[in-house]
């Protein structure tokens, strides 16, 4: 399964969806979901990346050329900021998915990026990216938090990311997410850069496990054709060591775990 994929329906990609589900089937995937980002801040400019109506079409045409061959489903990724709350709630109820990532990607307005560290302290910004991420933690509307430490992308070329530095942090956003029956995501992105590591690292995947973390999805966070369905065994390996038994999918918001 891959549970993070953009296409053309997202602003930073081209892909025609036709091309994401046959390298989909190429690579022996049963199951894709779609996860096009929607962003809900007026003052960054990727303001209209999702278009509900064409995308549900679209999927709904997926789903019915591809049946018998490959499972696709309907999710979103949710830019998450605290002050547009209210936006992110008013969204989600209004839309139907199958699944919602919430993501922090985006802080005082400006995009997480190596312009942002140029200009601000590293320890800070992890610090100020993981408060953002407690905040999404204590919210009821969105299925998994993706990328939780997706600020060492492009923070990591000034200061490494130390999990264990931010070690009650880390405790207080996972506990938040297990006891709101919510779950993280293992993006195998992360792998693709240079820093090497997955997000999260392992560390916090097994900090979650032993917390008794136990929704978790795997995605690729594709942008083109040739990323859908990167490394998701070295994913599923990876879970496996760590103790976890299977992975979430999840259609109609409801999760359903499937063992490995
Ligand atoms: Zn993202
Ligand atoms: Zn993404």
């Amino acid at each position: 399964m891959d549970y993070h994929i953009h296409s053309m329906f997202s602003e930073d990609s081209n892909t025609p969806t036709n091309e994401i589900v046959s390298s989909a089937i190429n690579r022996g995937l049963s199951q894709i979901c779609f996860t096009e980002h929607k962003d809900l801040d007026v003052f960054y400019k990727g303001t209209d990346y999702y278009k509900d109506r064409n995308y549900s079409i679209e999927i709904e045409r997926l789903k019915d050329k591809y049946k018998g061959t490959i499972e696709i489903r309907k999710g979103v990724e949710v830019d998450f900021q605290e002050g547009t709350i209210p936006l992110f709630e008013d969204f989600l109820n209004k839309y139907s998915f199958d699944f919602v990532i919430a993501s922090v990607h985006v802080l005082r307005h400006e995009f997480v990026d190596d312009n942002f560290f140029r200009k601000n302290d590293p320890d800070k910004s992890y610090k100020e990216y993981l408060e953002q991420v407690l905040s999404l933690s204590k919210r009821d509307s969105y299925d998994v938090a993706g990328h939780i430490d997706y600020a060492k992308r492009f923070g990591s070329e000034f200061l490494e990311f130390n999990p264990e530095k931010y070690r009650d942090m880390l405790i207080e956003i996972l506990g938040n997410i297990i006891r709101n029956k919510k779950g993280i995501e293992l993006n195998t992105g992360g792998w693709r850069h240079s820093h090497g590591e997955s997000y999260p690292s392992e560390y916090i995947l097994k900090l979650y496990r032993d917390m008794g973390g136990e929704i978790i999805t795997i995605g690729s966070d594709a942008h083109i054709a040739g990323h859908v369905g990167f490394s998701i065994k070295r994913a599923i390996k990876l879970l496996e060591k760590i103790g976890f038994d299977g992975v979430y999918a999840f259609k109609n918001r409801m999760p359903q775990k499937i063992l490995f």
